[in-house]
């Protein structure tokens, strides 16, 4: 239900409450004076009417609607057999209490939900656009994709768009989480809600406001809270069963007793007191506050956790595995070596310039960014094919040309007789074919990101195990490796091996998280149990593949998304117990006849709101 969540338009809260003044006040009347029987009686059923509003059509909505009898129609089984007893005053408080807590529950559902539509204050409503050479103030709404607009130093970006004239470093942190400015330039992508702290810088809007990346942002967060987990299936499935149960049984509870001669009012009100203590609403609140608060904590974060079921996974995971170019390494690399076989340096780097542009994997990226400022000619390339794990390859003028990992014997010898021994130590080694001939060699070194040691030093302290994936070759694999303390290391890999590997940890190791880049990586990401892409901001495909989306490339976000799930599960498992022990408990006091319906409500109401409360906790602290 959406709800608005102003407090006084807040009808599904205020309405109870404010019945609930009322009927403790006629209460405390009808004690102390005497009062006509017929206008207690319609007093009472008018604040039954009125404190039920809500919470009764909703229980409908569920028999009809669902053909399910939820706890709903428990509470008025209880309140109608409450009335035919003539305990008008239990009626209206366990109508009264029983909607007060429904409101509350759906009030902070609704608040935590809401949450993450903070980021979009942080969007400026207005906008400084370029017309006719003149400077503007619009609202940022009526921006057009195309026309440009100029952030100065301390103003936010109203809309996403690219730099065409300047350069500034930009706070991120309101997008991704993080904190370090990062330095944007002429061709770079600038977000809504993210702040320049410095230059002055032209942008052309590339998505109206409606559609920017915050917005998108909002969307999934708010889709994913809404996305069942397995547990919350589980419990629901089992109240389908449950509940009937305990209408049924409290119905024979009546009738048995009548039949055997026992007095009727006896086994009546242990009836009642039952059906309120067995209702299992706390159990069905257990998990869905927590799984929308922890997505929301997330979001704000600048992790995309898309639904109820990854983070509770993330709550299991036992080994992590990771992918290492720009998930371990920075995915920056510098070309350090080139070495043309048969045909002149500029013809070799403009073939691999020209074909490279047209891919996305960081190694092409790396290669065009150091050619560029080089001399080298454009040539005009058609079938452009990306071998996903291998690199890619096309046609210029006829030819086949083929850029990427040494695949087979002759590339190897080609590579032997060209290279020195020191040659290969560490680095990333890219062959240039013609046709069947190698005609280049080149050769690339890549950082490691800075926080990874640490990060992987985390995570073992948290007992998980931690491999290294790689498509690239065993030595500079192995190399990365040791810095970082990472034991296991599966390098050299196809991207279906990837597959596989992943399959097999999944068999052995429990529940599997793998990080990669979600571009190239993206059938080991769907795989895993939780498939996490880094640097996912401004690229649909990697929020699109992966189950958990990291919109920096922050790898540090492993332990944070980790710790939510780990809470999460924790306060979940809490709630359950919670909710069964007091089950537990109530259900045999109510049929001993040791508890009278008044206390059975405040028990069960208790129960309810602490395991609301307790859930709000997974979207609090850092
Ligand atoms: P990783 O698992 O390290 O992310 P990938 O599976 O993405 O590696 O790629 C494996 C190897 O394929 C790379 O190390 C590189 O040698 C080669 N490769 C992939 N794409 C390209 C490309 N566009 N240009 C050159 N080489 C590439
Ligand atoms: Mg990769």
């Amino acid at each position: 239900m959406e709800y608005d969540i102003k407090w006084y338009r807040f009808n599904p809260l205020f309405v109870p409450l404010t019945t609930g003044v009322f009927a403790t006040i006629f209460y405390f009347v009808f004690k102390f004076t005497p009062v006509y029987n017929p206008i207690k009686i319609s007093v009472y059923t008018i604040l039954i009417l009125f404190s039920s509003f809500y919470w009764i059509k909703e229980a409908f909505e569920d028999l009809v609607e669902k053909k399910e009898i939820g706890t709903g129609i428990l509470v008025i089984a209880a309140v109608i057999g409450s009335i035919a007893l003539g305990l008008w005053s239990e009626a209206v408080f366990l109508s009264v209490l029983y909607g007060t807590a429904e409101g509350i529950e759906d009030y902070t559902y609704a608040r935590t939900r809401r949450s993450i539509r903070s980021l979009l204050k942080l969007v400026p409503k207005e906008a400084r656009v370029i017309l006719n050479g003149k400077e503007k103030v619009i609202p940022a709404k009526d921006l057009k994709i195309g026309e440009i607009f100029i952030v100065k130093p301390g103003e936010t970006v109203p809309t996403d768009g690219i730099i065409i004239k300047g350069s500034a470093h930009i706070d991120e942190s309101s997008v991704t989480g993080e904190f370090n400015p990062v330095f944007k330039d002429s061709g770079d992508t600038v977000f809504a809600g993210t702040t320049n702290t410095d230059g002055l810088i032209s942008v052309r809007v590339t998505s109206l406001f409606q559609d920017n990346t915050v917005s998108k942002i909002i969307e999934l967060v708010e889709k994913a809270q809404e996305a069942k987990s397995k547990t919350q299936l589980f419990i629901e499935k089992f109240g389908r069963i449950y509940s009937p149960i305990v209408l049924i049984t409290a119905l024979v509870l009546m009738i048995i007793p009548h039949l055997f001669g026992v007095p009727h009012s006896l086994w009546d009100t242990r009836a009642i007191s039952f059906l309120v203590a067995a209702a299992p609403c706390a159990l069905i609140m257990s998990t869905p506050v927590t799984i929308a608060a922890g997505i929301g904590k997330a979001g704000k974060h600048g992790v995309l956790v898309k639904g109820g079921t990854y983070l509770e996974a993330l709550g299991h995971v036992k080994t992590v595995l990771v992918d290492k170019t720009g998930t371990l390494t920075l995915g920056k690399m510098s070309l350090v070596e080139i070495i043309p076989i048969k045909v002149n340096k500029d013809f070799l780097l403009s073939v691999v310039y020209s074909i490279e542009k047209f891919s996305n994997h960081p190694i092409a990226k790396a290669l065009v960014k150091e050619i560029k400022p080089l001399k080298h000619q454009k040539f005009s390339v058609s079938h452009f094919k990306e071998i996903s794990g291998f690199g890619v390859e096309a046609e210029i003028g006829g030819n086949l040309f083929y850029i990427g990992k040494p695949e087979n014997s002759k590339d190897n010898e080609a590579f032997k007789e060209h290279t020195n021994s020191s040659f290969e130590d560490g680095k990333i080694i890219v062959i240039v074919r013609r046709d069947s001939y190698v005609i280049g060699i080149l050769a690339l070194s890549d950082a490691i990101r800075p926080e990874a040691r640490i990060t992987v030093e985390e995570l073992r302290s948290r007992n998980i195990y931690v491999a290294m994936l790689t498509g690239d070759n065993k030595n500079s694999a192995y190399r990365i490796a040791a810095k970082l303390g990472i034991k296991d290391v599966r390098a050299n890999l196809k991207p279906e091996d990837k597959l596989k590997i992943v399959e097999e940890f999944k068999h052995k190791a429990g529940t599997v998280a793998m990080v990669g880049d979600g571009i190239n990586d993206a059938p080991a990401l769907a795989t895993a149990d939780v498939g996490i892409a880094m640097g996912a901001i401004g690229s649909d495909v990697a929020i699109e593949a992966a189950d958990v989306a990291f919109m920096s490339d922050n790898f540090k976000n492993i332990v944070f998304v980790l710790d939510l799930g780990e809470k999460a599960r924790q306060i979940n498992k809490q709630n359950i117990v919670l909710a069964i022990t007091v089950l537990a408990i109530l259900i045999p006091l109510t049929l001993a006849g040791l508890i009278n319906i008044p206390s059975a409500v405040i028990f069960h109401e208790l129960s309810e709101l602490t395991a609301v409360i307790n859930g709000v906790r997974a979207g609090i602290g850092t």
